[in-house]
């Protein structure tokens, strides 16, 4: 039985990972160095070569960064987590780990706009083969999967339109073709508290620790939670040699610090986010709400499923008249920031087609189900009356 079934996700948060000092410190040291004194030859050669534990150099383990990594496993239910210093970094790091040039990957349509590039431009230079489907259709995974194939990567709920994939469903029927295959999700939009992948049947998770789980909007940072050999390739492979991209100490003790409050943010994000998914839905100017927690959501049942406590503070809507009438609403906000990222403390609106989704062809745009009129909604934790108040301001400007 994992820590995360004896005990509940706050107390996780707060006490998993936590470091014993000399001097019996309440929060975790920030273990400010890039490398580590050894005893003798023996000693440091034994670390090296993986015959004791101990501590080496920074790009390879740190014992803060350690410490929110262990936090972090607990939370998702996996064995071992890695810390990065991006979600970029967790997302590539664990990807070149795996793949070799000649392998295959499958891919969702909908991804976040740089996953995307990564693995539509980027990848296939490398001479890594991908192709992208929609993972929720059971008969175009059935076609797509190759002997070569090497892992089957989504996001759910995707980013930006809210698509909702039953992780159960694709985990089974990939590891019944193949259980070498990975199914890995970007957890992001989710979080640790409301899905957990892992249990769902997934091999791996990244997430953009960026958004919700630091939550405050000062720092970049990602993860990847796995099996003890998949994190550790990613680690020693991945980090070490391919990317570099580690976490610093000082960005782990913050994150530690935010993810304190992870369970209290999200009911506050989810419940806000509910009631401004059903404020826009009533509009007559807005053509469609993507909110997983709506009734007329298509991915509605599964989500209820596969998502507990809640459906998450991201609500995407398509203003009518297009991407002039969407830029209309955005820019006639005062308390809605616009801005991309999301997961922070204030509301943030974006317009992803000419944003985080320009990487995406037009003609991509339309088939990945982005329309040019949609708009990107990262609900936060100011008092919901005055978020309504201002998305009025906005549908009156349109
Ligand atoms: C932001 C984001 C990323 C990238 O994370 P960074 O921390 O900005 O590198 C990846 N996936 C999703 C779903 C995101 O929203």
């Amino acid at each position: 039985m994992s820590q995360h079934d004896t005990c509940g996700f706050s107390t996780l948060a707060i006490h998993a990972g936590k470091i014993k000092d000399a001097f019996g410190a309440l929060t975790p040291p920030i273990y400010q160095t890039s490398t580590f004194e050894f005893e003798s030859c023996q000693h440091g050669g034994d670390i090296f070569a993986g015959k004791r534990a101990g501590y080496a150099y920074s790009r390879t383990a740190n014992p803060t960064v350690m410490a929110v990594e262990q936090k972090v496993a607990a939370m998702e239910g996996g064995e071992a987590a890695l810390a990065t210093s991006s979600g970029m970094g967790a997302i590539t790091s664990l990807i070149w780990s795996i793949v070799s040039t000649g392998d295959h990957i499958v891919a969702d349509k909908t991804l976040y706009g740089c996953t995307y590039e990564f693995l539509a431009h980027h990848l296939r230079r490398m001479g890594v083969n991908v192709d992208f489907i929609d993972t929720s259709d059971e008969n175009a995974l059935k076609s797509a999967l190759k002997p070569e194939t090497k892992i089957v990567y989504l996001e759910t709920p995707a980013n930006p339109n809210m698509k909702i994939t039953d992780l159960r469903k694709v985990s089974d029927f990939v590891h019944g073709h193949n259980s070498a295959i990975k199914v890995v999700c970007d957890n992001t939009f989710a979080t640790p508290y409301l899905q957990n992948p892992l249990r769902e049947g997934a091999d791996a998770v990244v997430h953009s620790a960026t958004k919700y789980i630091n939550g405050h909007g000062d720092l970049l940072a990602g993860f990847v939670i796995s099996d003890a050999e998949t994190v550790m390739k990613a680690r020693m492979v991945g980090v070490k040699d391919m990317t570099g991209s580690v976490l610093a100490a000082n960005e782990a003790f913050l994150i530690m610090r935010g993810l304190k409050t992870m369970e209290l943010r999200m009911e506050r994000h989810c419940a806000s986010a509910m009631k401004i998914a059903e404020f826009l839905e009533s509009c007559p100017k807005i053509e469609k709400v993507l909110y997983p927690g709506l009734k007329s959501h298509v991915g509605y049942e599964v989500a209820a499923r596969q998502m507990h406590h809640g459906f998450g503070g991201m609500v995407s809507f398509v203003v009518s008249g297009g991407k002039e009438q969407a830029a209309k609403f955005v820019d006639s906000l005062e308390l809605c920031t616009l801005a991309v990222s999301l997961g922070d403390a204030e509301t943030l609106i974006e317009h992803p087609a000419s944003m985080t989704h320009s990487t995406y062809s037009p003609e991509e745009l339309a088939d990945a189900g982005i329309p040019e009129g949609l708009v990107r909604l990262s609900v936060g934790l100011e008092n919901v009356e005055d978020i309504l108040a201002d998305l009025e301001k906005g549908i009156r400007a349109i």
